[in-house]
Formats: C-alpha cells, sequence, structure tokens
C-alpha cells in the first residue's frame, strides 16, 4: 500500500473516531457512535499493518492474540464498579508502550543516523508523559484495589520534594533533547519520570481517585501523541491528540461537578484531611439514626404523589438497578410520579447511574439532572436515597470547615420525606459523616441495596 493511501486511511479513521466521539454525547446515538469509533480505529490497525516497516506479521499477530485474550478476559470478569482501577491499568500500560516504543526508536538510533528535527524532543516526551502515566496509573489502580493504603500518603516537605525533582526532571529532558545519543540523560529521564509517577500519586485519596485517573488518561494520550511524532505517524498523532483533549475535557468537567480547581485536586491531599472535622463528624457518635422498615416505606408511599429517586455508588455495589426500575413502576402504577436525580459524580465514573439505569430499562426522559430536579425536592412528597451519600451530604451547602463544602449537592433534604437505604452509618468515598441521617424527616433503612428496595416492591403491593 502507498504512503499516500495510509494517509487517506489516517484520515478516515480521525473523521470516524471524531464523529463516534461526537455520537457518544447523547444516548440515543451512543450505539452508533461506538460502531463508528470502532471502525476508525480498525482502519488505522489495518493501515498501520500495512506499512512493512514494522515487525513481521506473525509478531504482530502473537502480539495480538496474547493481548486480545488478557484483554477479553479482564474485561468479562471485571465489575463495574471496578471499571476506574481497571480504566487506570489501561492507561498504565498505554503508557508504557509509548515510553517503550520512544526508548526502542532513541535506543536504535546511531551517530550514522542520529534522531533529528522535532523527534529527539518528541522521544523525550514520550518516555517521559509514558513513564510517569505508567507508574502513577499503577500507584492510582493499587489504591483503588485496595493494594495499597486508598487515603492520601502525605509527609513534610513533600511538595518541596515533589517540586524539586520536578526541576531537575526538566533539566534532564532538556539535556536529553540536546544530546540525544548520550544515553545517560535517557537514564535520568525516565528514571526520574517513573519516580515522580508514583510520588506525584500517592497523596491523592479518596472520592479525588477517579479525577486522577481520568487526568492520566489523557496524559497517555499526550504520550502517544509525541510517540507518533518519533515514528512519523498521523494516526497516532491524532489518536492521542483526541485521548489526551478529551481527558483533560473529563478531568475539568470532574472538578466542576465537585466545585474543586484541579490543583486543589492534586495537591490538597483529599483523604488525608481529619474527617472528624467537619461539624457532623464530631455530632455524629451522640446522634441517633431513625431506623425504619420497608413496611414503613409503603406506608408513606400510600399517601404519596410524588417521589424522587436518588441513586448512589452503593445501588451500582448492590446491583440494584432492576430492583429499582421495579419500584418505579411499581409505584407509578399507583399514580406517584417518579423522577430520578442524577448528580454528574454519583458513583465512580460520570455517567455511572446514567449507564446503570439505561441497562435496566429505565425511561430516560426520568433521568434528571442536578440543577433542573433541585427545584422540585420541596414540592417532593419522597426523596428515596438508594446508596448515594456524599452527594446528598447538605454539609456540602452549609458547613464550612467540612472537606466537601462547596460541592453542589441534590437537595433531598427539602422534601417531605427522605428515605435513605444503605447497610450502616458508614461514611461515603469522602470519608465524612452525614448530617441527613440524623435530620428529623430523615428514615433510615438499614440493608442491601438491592434486597431493601425488593422489600419495599413487596410491601407496597401488599398494601394496594
Ligand atoms: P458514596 O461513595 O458517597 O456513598 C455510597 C454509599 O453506598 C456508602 O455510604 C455505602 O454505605 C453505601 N453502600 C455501599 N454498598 C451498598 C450496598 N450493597 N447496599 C446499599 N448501600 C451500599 O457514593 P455517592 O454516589 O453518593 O458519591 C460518589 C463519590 O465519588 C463522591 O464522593 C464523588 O465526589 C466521588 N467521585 C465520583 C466521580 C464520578 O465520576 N462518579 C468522580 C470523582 C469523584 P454502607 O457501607 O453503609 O452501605
Amino acid at each position: 500500500m502507498s504512503g499516500d493511501l495510509v494517509q487517506y486511511a489516517y484520515l478516515v479513521s480521525a473523521i470516524l473516531l471524531i464523529v463516534g466521539m461526537r455520537n457518544l454525547a447523547s444516548p440515543k446515538t451512543a450505539p452508533r457512535g461506538n460502531l463508528l469509533a470502532s471502525l476508525g480505529m480498525l482502519v488505522a490497525v489495518v493501515a498501520t499493518l500495512l506499512i512493512h516497516e514494522v515487525v513481521s506479521y506473525g509478531t504482530v499477530f502473537a502480539g495480538i492474540l496474547v493481548g486480545s485474550v488478557i484483554g477479553s478476559v479482564l474485561a468479562l470478569r471485571i465489575q463495574m464498579t471496578a471499571m476506574p482501577q481497571m480504566v487506570a491499568l489501561l492507561n498504565g500500560f498505554g503508557g508504557a508502550a509509548s515510553a517503550l516504543v520512544s526508548s526502542g526508536e532513541l535506543l536504535r538510533s546511531s551517530p550514522a543516523s542520529p534522531p533529528e528535527g522535532i523527534v529527539p524532543l518528541a522521544m523525550a516526551l514520550g518516555v517521559l508523559i509514558g513513564g510517569l502515566t505508567f507508574t502513577g496509573s499503577i500507584v492510582a489502580f493499587m489504591k483503588l484495589q485496595e493494594l495499597m493504603r486508598g487515603q492520601a500518603i502525605v509527609y513534610p516537605g513533600q511538595r518541596a520534594v515533589n517540586g524539586l525533582l520536578g526541576l531537575l526532571l526538566i533539566c534532564v529532558t532538556a539535556a536529553m533533547v540536546l544530546q540525544p545519543l548520550s544515553l545517560e540523560w535517557y537514564y535520568g529521564v525516565l528514571a526520574l519520570s517513573l519516580l515522580l509517577g508514583v510520588l506525584l500519586v500517592i497523596p491523592i485519596g479518596g472520592a479525588d481517585m477517579p479525577v486522577v485517573i481520568a487526568l492520566l488518561n489523557s496524559y497517555s494520550g499526550l504520550a502517544a501523541c509525541a510517540t507518533g511524532f518519533v515514528l512519523d505517524n498521523a494516526g497516532l498523532v491524532i489518536a492521542g491528540s483526541l485521548v489526551g483533549a478529551s481527558g483533560l475535557i473529563l478531568t475539568k468537567v470532574m472538578c466542576d461537578a465537585m466545585n474543586r480547581s484541579l490543583g486543589n485536586v492534586l495537591f490538597g491531599a483529599f483523604g488525608a484531611v481529619d474527617a472528624s472535622a467537619g461539624g457532623s463528624g464530631g455530632e455524629a457518635d451522640t446522634r441517633t439514626a431513625k431506623g425504619y422498615t420497608a413496611e414503613d416505606a409503603a406506608v408513606i408511599f400510600s399517601n404519596a404523589r410524588s417521589c424522587i429517586v436518588v441513586p448512589g455508588y452503593g445501588m451500582a455495589v448492590a446491583q440494584a438497578q432492576h430492583a429499582v426500575r421495579e419500584l418505579a413502576d411499581t409505584l407509578g402504577a399507583k399514580g406517584i410520579g417518579v423522577m430520578f436525580a442524577i448528580h454528574p459524580v454519583a458513583g465512580r465514573m460520570p455517567g455511572h447511574m446514567n449507564v446503570l439505569l439505561a441497562e435496566a430499562d429505565v425511561p430516560y426522559e426520568t433521568l434528571v439532572e442536578m440543577d433542573q430536579i433541585n427545584p422540585e425536592f420541596p414540592e417532593t412528597d419522597v426523596a428515596l436515597v438508594i446508596g448515594a451519600n456524599d452527594v446528598v451530604n447538605p454539609d456540602a451547602r452549609s458547613d464550612e470547615s467540612s472537606p466537601i463544602y462547596g460541592m453542589p449537592i441534590l437537595d433531598v433534604d427539602r422534601a417531605q420525606h427522605v428515605f435513605v437505604i444503605k447497610r450502616s452509618m458508614n461514611p461515603g468515598f469522602a470519608g465524612v459523616q452525614n448530617p441527613l441521617f440524623f435530620h428529623d424527616n430523615t428514615m433510615m433503612i438499614f440493608g442491601d441495596a438491592k434486597g431493601t428496595v425488593l422489600q419495599i416492591v413487596e410491601a407496597v403491593k401488599e398494601l394496594s
């Protein structure tokens, strides 16, 4: 295949990827978007295979086979709630691949054919960003998989140490760009970026981890983009830039949803904050939350006209979405209007609740975004919180000493009655206590989300 044809194929692939991503913006067009983007990736892979400069087809197909088997097994076994750590691992491998390709290209260059033009810079960036993404992602994976402490790990002088190492890395990278064939600079960049990846992620903890993963995703794209310049491969440059840009946008969307700056997420050491610092945290021990049963909920529902369901991470863990759909249908059949309130960071990834509820065929028009649903709570008879905690914590609105102060929340406490289904009084991802559980109009129903929702369905049916 001539070089021109390969470039045209990359152009077609880029168009398919961009149109595919555009289609992902709406649930109606998302399946088509997925298909178009996959097709775009297929075109790019086939075009690349047709460039006869790469290793033998035997080696390529052996790699595809091994990778596909590992990838398929992981994807089939992974729980939906463990997606963030799966993405972390994939980002890490992406970063490692870019660092390895840049390293390979550098190591096979010689004084007779030295890297020229933009290539030394691209090689250095490929190694730097790829290495940092690799170790940073592995630490993120281990934290989320609870293979190491999930909270922020901090020590005195941490920022100064990281700052100095960062400065040193910039200097060594500049030296590598100027003298690409002096391998000591390359080893310096590699070692420092691997070290910094670890050091930059350990002080991040708790509810900030998904943001870091989105940022590392963006880094893996940038590393791939740099590697694209090393290989003079337009397809890799385009795909890498798309991942880099979309990862950054996602990072910003998450930060906005938590009303935090990226700097605060990266350097604020969220998980290290004393969780009892918030006003509610200290009071929690002396107050008692009121425990109720599914039958009590059915009695309240028998007089209700409206209900807003607030799903959270606990609904995802319990896989309660089908039971929740059944409850919504049962209440709907009794003439109760049921809407779903979707917080932008409910669960562990953006769109987590939308995906689960769509899987259970909950009509999309009943899913209402936070800003639209909040004015409805004071007029609502029952707010039913199912496995959500941080996203309904009123301290975020009113307690300046709370670590989550300023995060926009769903105003469930303003509804006439509030039911909260969770298993215990344990805090949510952010590790802070929730005063909602002690409010006069709040009734706790302790239990697993799925079982409890099904009990409510039965109790409501029995009362009818
Ligand atoms: P939380 O993590 O705050 O709370 C979930 C609650 O679910 C827990 O308190 C837990 O209580 C309960 N739970 C767990 N398992 C079950 C079960 N089987 N049955 C019933 N309840 C259960 O979840 P939210 O969705 O409210 O908040 C999401 C958090 O993630 C926020 O802190 C947000 O900032 C953070 N985050 C999310 C991002 C995203 O993109 N979605 C991005 C960045 C951060 P108990 O153990 O007592 O049952």
